[in-house]
């Protein structure tokens, strides 16, 4: 494990690549004072060392606490050890691959993870996969746009409505399902429900407010929050994995109901 300071000589973009600048700023020494006050901590797993140099000196420029691996091993252990809020997964690694590393990750960590891939077409035969990642970039990706998306998804409210949550911390029930806002725990016929970060803060959002009829729209913004950018699909690519966890027809859904022309509201169980 490596933690990277920048250097004062700025990273020039040279766009060789579109969207992929080298980094031609020099690395310095192992530290671990980053440049400005951490707001969260980032792993970023990458074999390609230029990108996972380039990419750790952006986000630790941002004031992240950023370490890097190369490998999948040494990120599940890294994970293990440091609990960082988000992973920067690169999903073509040596030896243990993105998927496995995404899949070991999900049994002991919620944090946020983001994979990344050089092949567009894999996305949608990850997000069938379920490996339990939370967002997905192509590259070559933008550098300013990964450190973007990486700070939209710290200033998520991460239990969904949680204003509401801690005026009434009450345990919620929909039939056979409980939704606890408060302890996020998610239990269905007293089993406990083992959801990513993204799929249960949907669940809080829509069980904190079981009458509304929420568009794609409205669930990015209390979900993802208002700064991110991205394909509504991938609303609908977590509620059908919500829905699977608990066991929720869609064309009969008790728990996650379509409102045609609308989006999704909360069922009666
Ligand atoms: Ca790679």
């Amino acid at each position: 494990m490596v933690r990277l300071r920048f250097d004062e000589d700025r990273p020039t973009d040279r766009g060789d690549r579109a969207g992929c600048p080298r980094l031609t700023g020099r690395l310095v020494g192992v530290t671990d004072q980053p440049s400005a006050p951490a707001t969260g901590r980032v792993l970023v797993v990458e074999d390609e060392m230029t990108l996972a140099g380039m990419v750790a000196a952006y986000l630790s420029r941002a004031g992240f606490d950023t370490a890097v691996v190369h490998t999948g091993i040494e990120a599940v252990a890294a994970v293990r050890e440091n609990e960082p809020d988000v992973v920067i997964l690169d999903l073509g690694l040596p030896g243990l691959d993105g998927i496995e590393v995404c899949r070991q990750i999900r049994t002991f960590s919620d944090c946020y993870i983001v994979i990344t891939t050089a092949r567009k077409e894999e996305i949608d035969t990850l997000i069938g996969l379920s490996v339990g990642a939370d967002d997905y970039l192509t590259k070559p990706f933008s550098v300013r746009e990964l450190v973007a998306r990486v700070q939209t998804v710290l200033r998520r409210p991460r239990t969904g409505s949680r204003a509401h949550a801690q005026k009434d911390a009450t345990v919620w029930s929909f039939g056979d399902l409980r939704v606890d806002p408060v302890g996020h725990e998610i239990h269905l016929c007293d089993e406990p429900v083992a959801l990513t970060p993204t799929e249960r803060d949907l669940l809080i959002t829509l069980a904190a407010r079981p009458a509304m009829a929420f568009t794609r729209a409205q669930l990015i913004e209390e979900v993802w929050g208002a700064g991110w950018v991205g394909d509504e699909h991938l609303v609908d690519v977590h509620i059908a994995h919500l829905r699977r966890k608990l066991s929720d027809d869609p064309d009969t859904a008790r728990y996650v109901t379509t409102v045609r022309g609308v989006g999704y509201r909360m069922g009666k169980g």
